[in-house]
């Protein structure tokens, strides 16, 4: 297997010039946009665009990342699209997209490009007979109907899969409500890894371009906090720019459920992969929050680091949602969670343990942060027994 290349380039900001500079940069590293992309093709942009939130707060795409991809693909002639189907919990409607491409800035970076953003809701079902755990996949038509994907992806720490970023992004190709029923059928954290994987074989988006200028750490893709990384990051393979994306954060790739699922299936060579640019050492970030559910080891001693994949790989760093006082009623964790754990009762949120599955889409989609995630007591003991590993390290 030839190693798979990923360019990192470094970008302190946002401005769109600086952006502009950098992602062409990084996909000049990669050979140029004409070898990665046929000039005049029909190119759908997919950015992660979870919620409706605004850029500052670094759950979504930022849109000068956007702007400056549309950029470069119209410089070649192609006709350019944006299009995303939001969190799993929110219906695939215009007036979701509406709303979500205007807080999220997509709709004023697409007026900026000329371009247009998808409101159709219109979906195809495709069959994928070599699918591990998805042997037919509803998609949402722009993405089957365009020559090319790119996938604009956002770093940020996920409590399930440790990172989201290139390989989870593509879960928003899926059309709304469909994705909380795919969370249903497939209830471990392994198997929905493999419907992540079988969507990226699937679809083979053409590009994967990173926004990690500014990333999420601590407890993500929703509740975390913003995190400056200064990085671009592109690539064709989306396991491989996930893979460098975590040693930027100094995570062990191998504790990432997605990358653990591409390794399985030898879609992934993780000490193959070349990085072209700057150096991971050079960029890493030395104090990076990881989530709670992924003790704190993203550094020291080989013993360590081994220790915190065992408890990764047995689920003992798993945590229990709780719901906290602070809870509204507002019943958006009740729609999101796809074992119907969740009941509203006297204008508060209330878990059947019985019934979770440990996916946290609650906490991603609650929006007041009003669920907390608590360990049991073995879990709470590996974790100060990791840290003060780490600090004698
Ligand atoms: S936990 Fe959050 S999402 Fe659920 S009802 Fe309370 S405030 Fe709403
Ligand atoms: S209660 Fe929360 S963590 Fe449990 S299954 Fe529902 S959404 Fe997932």
């Amino acid at each position: 297997m030839a190693p798979d290349k990923v360019s990192l380039v470094r970008c302190e900001n946002y401005d769109k010039s600086t952006v502009d500079a950098a992602v062409r940069r990084s996909v000049d590293l990669l050979g140029g946009i004409e070898k990665l992309v046929r000039p005049g093709a029909r190119v759908v942009l997919k950015p992660n665009l979870l919620i409706d939130a605004s850029p500052e707060e670094c759950v979504t795409t930022d849109p000068a990342m956007v702007l400056a991809v549309g950029r470069l693909l119209r410089s070649i002639g192609c006709s350019v699209t944006i299009a995303d189907s939001p969190g799993s919990f929110l219906p695939y409607t215009a007036e979701t997209l509406t709303r979500v491409y205007s807080k999220s800035g997509m709709l004023a970076a697409a007026r900026e490009l000329g371009i247009p953003v998808n409101l159709g809701v219109g979906s195809r079902e495709i069959p994928y007979r070599q699918g591990r755990a998805l042997k037919s996949i509803k998609v949402i038509d722009p993405v089957l109907d365009a020559d090319a994907v790119i996938v604009i992806s956002k770093l940020k720490t996920h409590l399930a899969t440790g990172l989201t970023g290139a390989t989870k992004n593509i879960f928003g190709v899926v059309p709304g409500l469909e994705k909380k029923a795919i969370h249903a059928r497939l209830r471990t954290p392994v198997r929905f890894a493999d419907a992540l994987v079988d969507l990226n074989e699937r679809l083979k988006p053409k590009l994967q371009i990173m926004d990690a200028v500014m990333a999420m750490e601590g407890d993500g893709p929703t509740s975390g906090r913003p995190k400056a990384m200064n990085a671009v990051l592109a690539g064709t393979s989306p396991y491989a720019v996930d893979a460098v994306a975590a040693r930027l954060m100094r995570l062990d790739p191998m504790r990432v459920t997605t990358l653990q699922a591409a390794a399985r299936r030898k879609l992934l060579d993780i000490n193959g992969i070349e990085v072209v640019g700057e150096s991971v050492e050079s960029m890493a970030v030395r104090d990076f929050a990881l989530p709670y559910t992924f003790v704190h080891a993203a550094s020291g001693s080989i013993l360590r680091k081994a220790t915190a994949s065992a408890i990764s790989c047995l689920g003992l760093d798993r945590a229990r949602p709780e719901v906290s006082p602070s809870c509204k009623g507002c019943g958006a964790c009740a729609k999101s969670c796809p074992a119907e754990a969740i009941n509203i009762v006297s204008k508060r949120a209330l878990i059947d343990r019985s019934k979770c599955i440990e996916c946290y889409c609650c906490h991603e989609m609650c929006t007041n942060k009003a669920i907390e995630l608590r360990k049991n007591f073995f879990g709470r003991a590996l974790d100060r027994a990791i840290v003060r590993t780490d600090t004698k390290g």
